[in-house]
Order: structure tokens, then C-alpha cells, then sequence
């Protein structure tokens, strides 16, 4: 299937999601996740008017912004202390904040190269042992103090990958999205839902989803 063909199939899903719940589709942002295409198939999807682009690793988004520097890139992926340097530099955006050691770090290296980069605090509700990353919800509060409401790090929202067996997930993350929204006293947006349950996620009040295989077909690198 093209890239076109499959771009519009996605659009048609969100449509129905959104019409399914009240929502206008406007209000929700598809991002394009690249990690294992290549380049020139991002470039074929910037031709349809994707400007951003979510990238798991550092070094492959590293790769990817140098060849396509017009274009922004969003770090999705676990980020290692050691890398935050380059993280910072070569990324628009970054969605895998999960600790404050991390936010230190980075506020630190934001400071030193002047840099101002969004960032979204990762959360993991379900403490899953896993390697996908994420802030509990009891270190939360250190994490967003850690943070400090630093210009140079504007926070933006949330951004989780539920357990996909969890159906009352995306609801728990929006609950906690409403909360911390109240606490901070500024608005947050929720970046949940992939190729797999962007209707659920939808349905539950995602402002963003990432979408890889069903946007771009299977990784090939
Ligand atoms: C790979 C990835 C996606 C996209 O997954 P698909 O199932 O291919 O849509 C979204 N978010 C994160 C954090 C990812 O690592």
C-alpha cells in the first residue's frame, strides 16, 4: 500500500474516532513515529505536510535530522543520561522526560548551549518492569519539581505507553492528566494511543498519537 493510501485510511480512522466521541479532529495531532524508515520515506510523508517526526533512538535521530535538518524530530525513546547532550541537540522535542536525575541533566546542558526545547514528562502507571521507561506516580512530584517550571524546558503534557491488555489505561492517564493540570495551574496534553488503539485513546481524550507501522507499513532497518 502507498504512503498516500495509508495516510488517508488513518485520517478516515481518526475521523470515526472522533465522531464516535464528540470530538473534532482538529484537535488531535497525528505524529508521524519514523524510527527504522528511512529517510526518503520521510521525506515522502513531509511532501503530504508532516513537519515533526517521532524518532526512538539518539544516534538514528541524530543520523536523521543532520540528513533532513528542515524537519523536526521528537525523541519517543528512553533516554540515557550520557546522551542527553546530544539528545538536546539534535532533537526539537523531547516526550521521554521519566526522572529527575534526567531533568537536572537536562536542564543544565539547556542552559549551557541556550537551548529552549518542550518537553513531556513520560509516565508509567502500571509499573510495568519493563525497558519502555516512564515516571511512577509517586516519583511524579519530585520529577515536576526537579523541573521547576524552567523556561528553557516548557512542559507540555503527558506521554505514556499503556499496557495494551489494560482497557481502563488511557482513562487512568487522562485522570491524572486533569489532575496535575489543576496543580500546576497550566494546561497539559496527552500524548497516548498508536497504531493499534488510536480509537480508544481517542475515545478517552488524547491530544496526540503516535503513529508508526500503520503510517508508514512495517520498520524495515
Ligand atoms: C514505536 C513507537 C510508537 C509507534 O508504534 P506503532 O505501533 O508502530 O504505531 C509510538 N510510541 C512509541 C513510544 C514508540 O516507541
Amino acid at each position: 500500500m502507498s504512503l498516500g493510501l495509508r495516510i488517508e485510511g488513518l485520517r478516515a480512522r481518526i475521523q470515526r474516532a472522533c465522531e464516535a466521541a464528540g470530538r473534532d479532529p482538529r484537535d488531535i495531532e497525528l505524529l508521524p513515529v519514523s524510527k527504522k524508515q528511512p529517510t526518503a520515506l520521510i521525506r515522502e510523508a513531509a511532501a503530504f505536510g508532516f513537519t515533526r517526526f517521532g524518532e526512538n533512538y539518539v544516534q538514528e535521530g541524530a543520523d536523521k535530522a543532520a540528513a533532513a535538518p528542515d524537519l523536526g524530530f521528537v525523541l519517543i525513546g528512553p533516554l540515557q543520561r550520557n546522551k542527553a547532550k546530544p539528545a538536546l541537540q539534535c532533537f526539537a522535542e523531547i516526550q521521554s522526560l521519566d526522572r529527575p536525575e534526567l531533568a537536572e541533566r537536562l536542564r543544565h546542558l539547556a542552559e549551557e548551549l541556550k537551548l529552549i526545547r518542550p518537553v513531556w514528562i513520560q509516565v508509567d502507571l502500571w509499573d510495568e518492569a519493563t525497558k519502555l521507561g516512564g515516571c511512577t506516580e509517586t516519583d511524579l512530584p519530585a520529577l515536576i519539581d526537579a523541573l521547576g517550571s524552567d523556561a528553557r524546558l516548557p512542559l507540555q503534557g503527558l506521554m505514556a505507553i499503556p499496557p495494551p491488555e489494560d482497557d481502563g489505561a488511557f482513562a487512568e492517564l487522562a485522570a491524572l492528566r486533569d489532575r496535575l493540570q489543576q496543580e500546576l495551574g497550566q494546561p497539559l496534553r496527552l500524548s497516548m494511543g498508536m497504531s493499534g488503539d488510536l480509537e480508544a485513546a481517542i475515545a478517552a481524550g488524547s491530544d496526540q498519537i503516535r503513529i508508526g507501522t500503520a503510517f508508514f507499513g512495517e520498520r524495515i532497518r
